[in-house]
């Protein structure tokens, strides 16, 4: 419980619009009134949001805050990064169970939900399958809240074959349950990897040349195939290029269920940043592209074709990076030895801020595709992703021109390094509840660990685009 609160004043920005309005949170830490001029009730809290814009918090639906990758393992756990994501006003993640081939799919659900007791903020999670799953498992699953599939068609311990894929597609369709595809061609990707090294082209910039945008637009044409055919729905994440972004559109425009995710660093950095000193720090897969792909995903976040921003968060010590997946007894002696992910949790909200600021999306478009759709497309809404009332109250008084730095130094993901060291921004929370709670104020974390609720995901969701 906490005392009611009245946030007064702000500009209450949804995918709707920006409306002058004040917020009354209740002790229970919901919603309980979104309306003008409110007054004051005895013993409520009254906060200042005038010239602040109040939105929901963010929903962050692309975690690894636990992630082996050979001997190494991701820098943040639960804790450090939910802390993280907070201060930059995420207020709920939905993070990936990432199970060693031949796990128990449930087995490893059940670990990461002893992982997730220790976050600052509400979770929910995805599971992966590294082959094809009973009925009954993705019955069994989707009782329990867990109503979002990953499946992986590239790494040779996580990809899953095509017949695998839509024995799935058709179990999810059976169960109202989301199939999230890694779509990138890894037979293909192996063989190039193979030739590179062969020829001696062991450098980092090697990781962009042997995983090109086609084939990620191949594998994006592939599930969208299959999506069509089994009439599930699917959600690509992380899409990163215009060719993979014009094969999801063309499905989308022949009334194929597929919903597509893109992330921060695809939108503001490029794939020169791998040439550099610090190009270890900045490999990622799919890898980072050029200028031309960042115009085109702009352009589909604003016409509303791609439905949603998440972060990807996969973040390692540079030292971890150096030594390689195979740890300090081998170290890494090329690119494909080396670990694929970047620190993100944080700075999401205000990275897409800023693509307000520039014109490149309206403050509507920035609440829709962090908090919104996230929350729609994956059962959490209206609880999560929404002021309405009767919401968790989960909301941000963002400063819009609060300056911040996103040096590493400034942060508080759990890196030594941040893929925009040196950057300024403006825009920043001012004020982050959690279910009511002051988690994050000015700058000052104000939360604790272990507080935060695994939220399930409804399959009876909202769904986004009518079906
Ligand atoms: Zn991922």
């Amino acid at each position: 419980m906490s005392n009611g609160r009245l946030i007064r004043g702000g500009t209450v920005v949804d995918s709707t619009g920006m409306h002058k309005t004040d917020v009354r949170v209740g002790e229970d830490g919901t919603v309980r009134e979104v309306a003008p001029g409110l007054v004051a009730m005895s013993g409520e809290e009254v906060y200042d949001a005038t010239s602040k814009l109040v939105i929901p918090g963010g929903v962050d639906a692309h975690t690894h805050l636990h992630l082996e990758v050979g001997d190494l393992r991701t820098s943040d756990d639960f804790a450090s990064g939910t802390m993280a994501a907070v201060m930059g006003g995420t207020t709920c993640v939905i993070e990936y169970v990432t199970p060693r081939q031949g796990e128990d799919p449930l087995a490893a659900v059940e670990y990461w939900r002893s992982l997730g007791e220790s976050a600052c903020i509400d979770w929910s999670l995805h599971a992966t399958f590294t082959s094809a799953v009973s009925s009954s498992v993705v019955a069994s699953l989707v009782e329990g809240g867990i109503t979002s599939f990953k499946l992986y068609l590239a790494y040779s311990q996580l990809a899953i074959s095509d017949r695998e894929a839509v024995q799935m597609l058709f179990a999810a369709k059976e169960h109202g349950a989301v199939v999230c595809f890694h779509c990138e061609n890894g037979g293909a990707i192996d063989v190039l990897i193979a030739r590179a090294l062969a020829e001696g082209r062991k450098g980092v910039p090697e990781h962009a040349s042997t995983r090109p945008a086609i084939l990620e637009a191949e594998a994006v044409n592939r599930v969208c195939s299959f999506a069509e055919i089994t009439e599930a729905t699917v959600y690509l994440v992380h899409l990163s290029s215009a060719l993979a972004l014009e094969n999801m559109m063309r499905a989308k425009d022949r009334g194929v269920h597929v919903l597509g995710e893109t992330c921060p660093h695809y939108l503001w950095l490029d794939r020169r940043k791998l040439e550099g000193e610090e190009g270890i720090c900045f490999m990622c897969s799919p890898p980072l592209r050029d200028k031309s792909d960042q115009d085109q995903l702009w352009n589909a976040l604003a016409s509303g074709m791609l439905d949603t921003v998440a972060t990807d968060h996969c973040p390692f010590w540079t030292a971890d990076r150096k030594a390689g997946i195979f740890g300090k007894s081998h170290p890494a002696d090329n690119f494909s030895e080396m670990p694929g992910g970047l620190p993100g949790i944080e700075t999401r909200m205000a990275l897409m801020w800023q693509g307000v600021r520039a014109g490149l999306i309206t403050p509507m478009d920035w609440v829709r595709t962090c908090c919104e759709q996230p929350a729609k497309i994956f059962g959490l809404w209206p609880k999560k992703g929404s002021l309405a009332v009767g919401a968790d109250a989960d909301l941000v008084v963002w400063d819009p021109n609060r300056p911040a730095s996103l040096d590493y130094q400034s942060l508080h993901m759990a890196t030594d390094h941040s893929p925009y060291q040196g950057w300024r921004v403006e825009g920043w929370p001012e004020l982050v509840l959690s279910r009511g709670r002051v988690v994050v104020h000015r700058g000052r974390f104000m939360g604790e660990r272990g507080v935060g609720q695994f939220v399930p995901g409804r399959v009876k969701r909202v769904n986004p685009e009518g079906f």
